[in-house]
């Protein structure tokens, strides 16, 4: 196969096996779950062996082997509040062991807010919560390709930190191990910062930034979202491919362009009916398909 696999965020209502069913149904080829309740200071779910058991076969018999798990939204890595930044990181290694228990190797976070202070107090916190995880996943004897964790960017109208991806460099740059440290671009968050990604050269301009500061290949996921948004609007509000301000071309360039060639593409495009997701991924398919 050529290009990107393409995939979607799907439920884990009443058994997290169900979530592969719901992707197969939806013609995923990825997958990207909540491993528990995302608004909310839930206790992680403990799952019994049988129903990991379920998930895993069912992973595997899909050939779903880079399933994410998304944080959930309230843990704040770049917090300036001593209690708060604890709790966060306790989440996060919470979300590490589930990966572990269920066999998966992403856990992609949004990376807060720093309440006020500046880019290099948000990075060094952000590094600091991600040294802690990272020596959990040391002292547990995984590697970066078994276990990584991605950072997401996010876009700015809610005053979240890491919109811009010079706060990805100065992250790692304080990071210990950035090995266990990859990137998640969600194109949506990109867009309404104000990433002019419409046109196969301001795409490609952004892609290559994103390299020369931080590494080659260290983007392992893409959330392909289009925004309801307009460009620079900060306004984080998914849209179907195609019907947003962002518009096909860019989806076009995902699918082809070569750099992406077999990393998972996740859709949180809107779920207006149990079709959804399945008519974005066969929209995307075809622009996949297209040979110049
Ligand atoms: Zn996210
Ligand atoms: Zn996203």
């Amino acid at each position: 196969m050529f290009g990107p696999r393409i995939g979607a965020h799907k439920s884990i209502a009443k058994s997290i096996d169900l979530a592969v069913d719901r992707a197969l149904a939806s013609t995923c080829e990825c997958l990207q779950i909540f491993s528990r309740s995302p608004r909310r200071w839930a206790k992680g779910s403990n799952l019994s062996s049988e129903v990991i058991d379920r998930f895993v076969n069912k992973s595997e018999k899909a050939n779903f082997f880079d399933t994410t798990i998304h944080m959930p939204y309230l843990p704040n890595l770049s917090s300036p509040d001593e209690k708060l930044f604890e709790k966060s990181v306790n989440v996060l290694i919470e979300e590490i062991d589930m990966s572990f228990r269920i066999q998966t190797p992403f856990i992609v976070t949004h990376l807060g807010s720093p309440k006020g202070h500046d880019d290099m107090y948000a990075a060094k916190q952000v590094a600091n919560a991600l040294d802690s995880a990272i020596e959990y996943l040391q002292q547990k004897n995984r590697t970066p390709k078994a276990s990584m964790i991605l950072l997401e960017n996010s876009t700015s109208k809610k005053k979240l930190w890491g919109t811009k991806i010079e706060n990805f460099e100065s992250i790692l740059s304080h990071v210990q191990e950035d090995a266990f440290v990859g990137i998640c671009i969600d194109t949506a968050h990109a867009f309404s910062t104000g990433y002019d990604i419409r046109t196969p050269e301001g795409f490609n301009e952004i892609f290559d930034k994103i390299n020369d500061l931080t590494g080659n290949n260290r983007i392992k996921l893409l959330h392909i979202n289009d925004s309801k948004g307009e460009l620079g609007s900060g306004i984080d509000h998914h849209e179907h491919i195609g019907q947003g301000h962002i518009g096909i071309a860019c989806f076009r360039e995902l699918m082809q362009n070569k750099r992406f060639e077999n990393l998972p593409m996740i859709l949180e495009t809107p779920k207006d009916d149990i079709d959804s997701d399945k008519q974005n991924l066969d929209l995307l398919r075809e622009l996949r398909s297209i040979r110049n």
